[in-house]
């Protein structure tokens, strides 16, 4: 039996510096649970400390969170790394801490970096800064994803920074990208008018969110599936077995 499950595959917590206090994983969930948002990517810069508090935080409620990361590689171009299974993910996060800036954050200017359990009791403060490019390369950083079974998402390739777009001025064709997203700066159904460089790749939107409001009022795509899963939601993005997905933009 499928049916539409509604996803924000773009969500910060209080991990990431420029995240409102109040974006704990179980506010986060909390809401999603109120407002009908079936799945939840988290996805902190550099970092995914706060996934295992999303997970047991949505234990029992309805809510699927998927592991996630917004990497920032070398080129300074923001990709979305989405897992399926928590040790696939730790493998990734792994992966990355030795290619992150040695750097340390400057709380006053960028914001703390709260790792935290799923009753919002405070872990630790993070202390590498983790608004920063790591030493990877998009092609290294996609290939490993697919590599451990993850699914790469170019971020936000509409903004004016950050983005694929303006980094590199092109999309690779042959990268491995699964989509890319577009911010809710994009009009639905201008995005591949607006730009011709995304091609054929799928389009999603999501809520990009830093506080409660942007995550309940942010874009968020919708995808045809059987179970809220990456596996299936990687099925919906390229048609497979029926599923499929809304392409919002
Ligand atoms: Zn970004
Ligand atoms: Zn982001």
């Amino acid at each position: 039996m499928m049916r539409w499950f509604r996803a924000d595959l773009h969500v910060h917590t209080v991990l990431s510096p420029c995240a409102a206090v109040e974006m704990t994983p179980r506010n986060i969930i909390r809401h999603a649970q109120a407002a009908g948002i079936d799945i939840v990517a988290i996805t902190d810069h550099n970092a995914g400390d706060n996934v295992a508090a999303a997970l047991r935080a949505a234990a029992g409620t309805g809510v699927a969170v998927l592991p996630g990361m917004e990497l920032q590689t070398r080129e300074e171009v923001h990709l979305l790394a989405l897992f399926g299974k928590m040790r696939d993910f730790m493998k990734w996060c792994g992966f990355v801490a030795p290619h992150r800036s040695p750097l340390l954050n400057d709380e006053a200017r960028f914001g703390p970096q709260f790792v935290v359990d799923e009753t919002d009791e405070l872990i630790r403060i993070e202390e590498t800064m983790l608004l920063a490019s790591t030493d990877l390369s998009l092609d290294e950083a996609v290939a490993q994803i697919n590599e451990w079974g993850g699914v790469a998402i170019a971020a936000h390739v509409d903004r004016p920074m950050f983005s694929c777009l303006t980094q590199l001025g092109f999309i690779p064709p042959d990268l491995g990208l699964a989509a890319v997203e577009v911010s809710r700066n994009t009009k639905p159904g201008t995005a591949r008018e607006k730009y011709p460089r995304i091609g054929r790749l799928p389009i999603v939107s999501s809520s990009d969110a830093h506080t409660i409001d942007d995550f309940i009022s942010g874009p968020k795509t919708m995808f045809l599936a059987e179970t809220p899963t990456l596996a299936e939601l990687r099925q919906a993005l390229t048609g497979e077995g029926g599923r499929r997905f809304r392409d919002p933009a």
